[in-house]
């Protein structure tokens, strides 16, 4: 990886892009050694701020953590210094549910648009201009949940990062997300025209069993079904939805996926949708809305991480009406509850869903607003999202060993959250993409 970084040049943006655009990799470089200076440090495990930290990086990796003074001996001469003064650092945020191919969608119509009006190539390239929104934004990794009609793009996009063609996160994709047929748009439309679909429609266990295989196939690193459509607040007081797949299904999915050593995502929203996926097995549950204590419960007992995406709801509920502005209420109640049992919550926004414009970061001040402390909030998006990838060996924290996959920011994020929304510094593997 850093070899395809060995020179850097610095655009008018202030942006790092490699030298070397073509896909051809430069000739092997030595391994160099660079320092970070800084005043403050988040390490993404302990709860206490450090103070005049040093962080020693060989190459891609962490290769010492400590203060300046401990450290002084370690750093060899002509080591590369980047001195941030008063900065506090960070391990590189992660987001852990994204769309890099969709731009907005809070109408049907913004969605209906995108994928009748726009090729899959075009989509693809503005997905470039998302990813690099999103690293210069200080997010070093993503899980993208689903191309929603653009097929396998993501993996295209994920290996155009990682091979140094473009600059942008670590990816985890989901390709194509699974639902039945009638349950996903485009929808609406005459029965005599063929419309594109948002997902990959499957009906039947064993036509679950084919797409789980074909999305492992052209790359999938987790999979993604939809549980449940059409909300509403039952008689009972909660959020209830209809559900997409019979259990028979659902089973299928969840033990191909896991057979092949992938995880599943659930998007579920109701109870309902929330109690199937529970039922078989998936490992996160996807926005939650409707969660109640029972339901809490059993994500605890059955070590399910919860992404609740509150800002994409506070987002698109105006927008939306109807039941929208409700779920948004329900899903704060959720919350607070989760966090008094305990359950694994890990930082998650739907960008995508909402304008790639806007900051992903966004997210902290609404779980901060819900009750959960900002050191609290910081682990989910570093820490706790690691823990959902099973990628702590390699990022999550500032550690040797770890990626040098490294932010910063001039305040104090402890004292305002949305200090986060104002990165000056990212770093990813190693390599500085902003200063
Ligand atoms: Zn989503």
């Amino acid at each position: 990886m850093i070899r395809h970084f060995a020179s850097l040049v610095t655009l008018t943006l202030g942006v790092a892009l490699p030298s070397s655009m073509d896909g051809q990799a430069p000739a092997q470089q030595p391994t160099r050694t660079l320092v970070i200076r800084a005043a403050h440090m988040i390490d993404g495990h302990s709860d206490a701020v450090q103070d005049n930290v040093a962080v020693v990086i060989e190459g891609e990796r962490i290769k010492a953590v400590g203060s300046q003074s401990q450290l002084a001996s370690q750093i060899p001469a002509g080591a590369q210094v980047v001195d941030l003064g008063g900065a506090t650092i960070l391990p590189g945020l992660i987001d852990n549910h994204t769309h890099v191919l969709l731009q907005g969608d809070i109408t049907a119509a913004d969605y209906d648009d995108q994928l009748l009006k726009e090729s899959i190539p075009y989509r693809a390239i503005r997905a470039t201009a998302a990813v690099r929104n999103s690293l210069m934004n200080g997010f070093t990794a993503i899980r993208d949940l689903e191309t929603e009609g653009a097929m396998y793009a993501d993996v295209d996009v994920k290996t155009a990062i990682a091979r140094g063609v473009i600059p942008g996160p670590r990816m985890f994709v989901s390709t194509r997300a699974l639902s039945t047929t009638g349950t996903y748009p485009l929808l609406g439309y005459s029965w005599e025209l063929r419309m594109p679909e948002g997902v990959q429609i499957v009906d039947g266990p064993e036509d679950v069993r084919k797409a789980v295989r074909e999305e492992v196939k052209y790359g999938a690193d987790w999979i993604k079904f939809y549980a449940d459509r059409r909300y509403f607040v039952g008689a009972d007081g909660r959020l209830r939805s209809w559900l997409n797949f019979t259990d028979e299904e659902l089973k299928m999915l969840v033990s191909e996926a896991h057979r092949l050593g992938k995880k599943v995502a659930a998007h579920a929203i109701g109870w309902d949708g929330i109690d199937a996926a529970l039922r078989a097995g998936v490992n996160t549950i996807e926005h939650g809305d409707g969660l109640t204590d029972d339901l809490l419960d059993r994500m605890v007992a059955q070590k399910v991480y919860w992404c609740p995406t509150i800002y994409v709801g506070v987002y698109v509920a105006p927008g939306r009406g109807g039941v929208w502005p409700k779920m948004v209420e329900m899903e704060r109640v959720a919350f607070g509850k989760a966090l008094k049992k305990g359950v694994m919550i890990s930082y998650g926004t739907d960008a995508g869903g909402y304008s790639w414009s806007e900051n992903q970061a966004q997210e902290f001040a609404y779980m901060v607003r819900y009750g959960m402390s900002p050191m609290a909030a910081i682990k989910s998006a570093t820490l706790v999202a690691a823990q959902l990838l099973d990628q702590s060996d390699n990022f999550g924290t500032i550690e040797a060993g770890k990626l040098a996959d490294i932010i910063a920011v001039k305040g104090n994020p402890i004292a305002d959250i949305s200090e986060l929304t104002r990165v000056s510094f990212v770093m990813k593997g190693g390599v500085v993409y902003k200063q």
